[in-house]
């Protein structure tokens, strides 16, 4: 049912950056350097909650796309981020969601590079429709 974490140099980080109130910054073996706002990682939570996996609607919070309500959201930060065995992390967000865990695989994936973001649109043709 999970899918096996793939081993290559591409999903296997070499330094892991994290800072509580501005995200998650990556070093990876291939070379490759990623880094993670805060408000686009709660976006991206993986979590069955966040992405409707149970059939039910998705909890997305957006955080990341502006709204006339984000001012009433307080300030995003993480309470604390855990290690989660060797290839995923666990965030703990202030606004009580803590259900989400991110696989060096899955933040790979969304990496916000140009390169990344380029690559993704090319072969999803511009599924998310943000921005
Ligand atoms: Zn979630
Ligand atoms: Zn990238």
């Amino acid at each position: 049912m999970r899918k096996e974490f793939r081993t290559s140099a591409a999903t296997e980080p070499e330094r892991v950056a994290i800072s509580k109130s501005t995200g998650i910054k990556v070093d990876w073996k291939d070379g490759h350097h990623s880094e993670y706002s805060l408000e686009y990682l709660r976006d991206e939570c993986p979590c069955a909650t966040c992405t409707g996996a149970h059939g039910t609607e998705p909890q997305r919070s957006s955080y990341g796309t502006p709204s006339p309500f984000q001012m009433y959201k307080p300030k995003l930060k993480m309470n604390s981020v855990e290690q989660v065995g060797r290839y995923a992390v666990r965030v703990y967000w202030n606004d009580g969601h803590n259900t989400g865990i991110y696989s060096f695989d899955h933040l790979r994936e969304i990496c916000t590079c140009e390169e990344c973001r380029t690559a993704r649109t090319a072969s999803e043709s511009g599924g998310r429709g943000s921005v």
